[in-house]
């Protein structure tokens, strides 16, 4: 390839407000079959909402997301974000020590309310399991019921109890579906690949036209990158699309990273193009340009 002829497509690329961190990228991205796209952030705006919570074990709701909302302070994850802002309609946020975060799991912290200091976590189930053991019948019965709902929904840990689920909805970005059908149409198979539950994954899969075989939820965060490499042993050539701190190995690993403009820092330095956009429409123009590129080259 003739480097001219890459950097008039690199040129072309930052006109539709696709960066590419290198010349060579183009060329790398010309083989991808396959896309696998994390959700939230990235099919899904990722400008979560809170729209119920549940409490137990006589908790008042305006404790649990006052609570959550003040743990959720310390993690820049869409969940966390829509959690505080609930939270702060109810009042100031209380003061949080000893934060620790998991990605792709949840947050813990010691929050003074009321002048007593009480040990709040806020996740997904297996995350807070380790706090509190397994869920009982009820409480299984309470989360399926929110996530059939098509919510994420977000356990609430007070000292050690249970104290009430927070369900949060996203919104499918518009440009997603007709991405998407591009994608198929260039030949390439688009993979759903989120940490978030089976029944929210389902229902976005399903309205932006990814086949139910090719959907995969529930996934660790260690375990997107194990996904990519998996795909790639079977022969795949395998682009990445991610926003989170929990997709960069993943986008690292890929053939070729892709990352929204509008996700994190770590996200965007792991990846070998940032569509400015942050719309899939720009990650199927980023594949199609690379074709067209080196079909003119050779
Ligand atoms: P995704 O792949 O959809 O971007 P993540 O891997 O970031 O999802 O997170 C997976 C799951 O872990 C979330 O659906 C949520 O249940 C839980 N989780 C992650 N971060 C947080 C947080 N800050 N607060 C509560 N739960 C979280
Ligand atoms: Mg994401």
């Amino acid at each position: 390839a003739t480097p001219v002829g890459l950097l008039a497509g690199t040129g072309r690329a930052s006109q539709l407000g696709i960066l590419i961190s290198g010349p060579q990228v183009l060329e790398d991205s010309r083989g991808v079959d396959t896309v696998v796209l994390d959700k939230t952030g990235t099919v899904t705006k990722g400008e979560m909402a809170v729209s119920n919570a549940q409490t137990m074990n006589g908790h008042q709701s305006h404790d649990v997301l006052g609570a959550a909302a003040a743990v959720e302070l310390g993690s820049e994850h869409p969940i966390a974000q829509a959690i505080v802002e609930a939270g702060r309609q109810l009042g100031e946020l209380s003061e949080v020590t000893e934060f620790e975060s998991t990605a792709g799991g949840g947050v813990i912290g010691t929050v003074t309310m009321h002048g007593t200091k009480h040990r709040v976590a806020a996740g997904r189930s297996t995350f807070i399991t380790q706090q509190v053991g397994e869920l009982t019948d009820t409480q299984h019965q309470a989360l399926a019921d929110a996530e059939a709902a098509g919510a994420t929904a977000i356990w609430v840990v007070i000292n050690g109890e249970v104290a009430g689920i927070i369900s949060l909805q996203d919104q499918i970005k518009d440009t997603s579906a007709p991405a998407i059908a591009e994608l198929k149409d260039l030949g390439i198979t688009p993979i759903l690949l989120t940490g978030d539950n089976a029944s929210v994954a389902r229902q976005v899969a399903a309205e932006v036209g990814i086949d139910p075989e090719n959907v995969f939820a529930g996934v660790r965060p260690e375990d997107k990158v194990d996904k990519v490499q998996e795909l790639q042993a079977a022969g795949k050539t395998v682009a990445m699309v991610g926003d989170g701190i929990n997709d960069a190995p993943a986008l690292a690993q890929a053939d070729l990273g892709i990352a929204m403009g509008s996700g994190t820092d770590v996200a965007r330095e792991a990846a070998d193009i940032t569509v400015m956009g942050s719309s899939l429409t720009q990650v199927s123009q980023s594949l199609q340009l690379s074709r067209k590129t080196l079909s003119i080259i050779r």
